[in-house]
């Protein structure tokens, strides 16, 4: 008998934002494929025994979508129940529309379980929210991982510079110079407030904060590193008006920058 996938989000990292359903579904589980995203806490919560890590190998390349493709459809057809974790939320490039596609192709059932995703809880916890009355009735979901320069680039910059919604770039600490150059060029305020979420909800969380005009010289000096959240756009000015009373530090302490 085939046996069933999980398409799961764990949420940003904070073992309290599993949904209550992750969290029965990963115990029931059989298999968890995972990544590094679910974040240290999540991952030590579930027995090793079960575990297989799909994410970075140990030379620093990622384990190919085929292998991983080919793993879920493989356990399933052993009769197993399979978790495939994601970081956040598995639709929100999380690859998991492309899992989906290839577990209906061979003919696996499959389940989507949603998670809250670190596009809304990132600027969240560092005191942003995604949209605000007063500032902004937008919000895009942009990867920062595409070479903007190149040509076939899937991601119009200067539509989003005029377009004066928020923005919330994933994948957006190595091509950080790029997209903000991009911004830039196509005439948005050097002065629009940024800020920069780095392991939101893991125990080393960190917020940078600048503007689009000094952006990387902030990524650089505070040495902001992948997983991070950048938020471009008026309503990450709401952090300094909402700072002092905010206990989204790590471990839900004040945090101290
Ligand atoms: N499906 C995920 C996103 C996967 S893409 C979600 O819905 O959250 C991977 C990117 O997600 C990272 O490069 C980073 O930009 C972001 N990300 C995921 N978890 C994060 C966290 N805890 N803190 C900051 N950024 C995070």
């Amino acid at each position: 008998m085939t046996g069933m996938v999980y398409l799961v989000g764990s949420g940003p990292g904070d073992p309290e934002l599993l949904t209550v359903k992750a969290r029965r579904l990963i115990d029931e589980a059989d298999v968890v494929l995972h990544d590094k995203l679910p974040g240290p806490e999540i991952l030590a919560s579930i027995p090793e025994a079960k575990r297989e890590d799909v994410g970075k190998r140990a030379g620093g390349e990622w384990t190919p979508q085929e292998y991983t493709n080919h793993r879920l459809v493989e356990l399933a057809e052993d009769g197993k129940t399979v978790v495939r974790l994601k970081g956040g939320d598995p639709f929100v490039f999380g690859r998991g529309g492309e899992e989906a596609e290839h577990l209906a192709a061979n003919d696996v059932p499959f389940e989507y379980v949603p998670g809250v995703t670190s596009a809304v809880a990132g600027p969240g916890v560092a005191g942003v929210p995604v949209t605000h009355r007063d500032h902004t009735s937008s919000v895009t979901f942009v990867t920062g991982h595409e070479d903007p320069t190149k040509e076939e680039s899937a991601v119009d910059w200067h539509a989003l510079a005029e377009g004066g919604g928020t923005l919330v770039v994933l994948m957006g600490v190595g091509k950080l110079p790029a997209y903000t150059g991009e911004l830039l060029e196509a005439g948005m305020d050097p002065a629009t407030p940024v800020a920069l979420v780095e392991r939101a909800t893991w125990p080393g969380q960190r917020v940078a904060t600048g503007t689009l005009g000094d952006a990387v010289e902030v990524r650089d000096r505070e040495g902001v590193e992948p997983p991070a959240i950048t938020v471009i756009g008026d309503v990450a000015a709401t952090r300094g008006r909402v700072a002092a009373f905010l206990r989204n530090g790590p471990g839900g302490q004040e945090e101290s920058e």
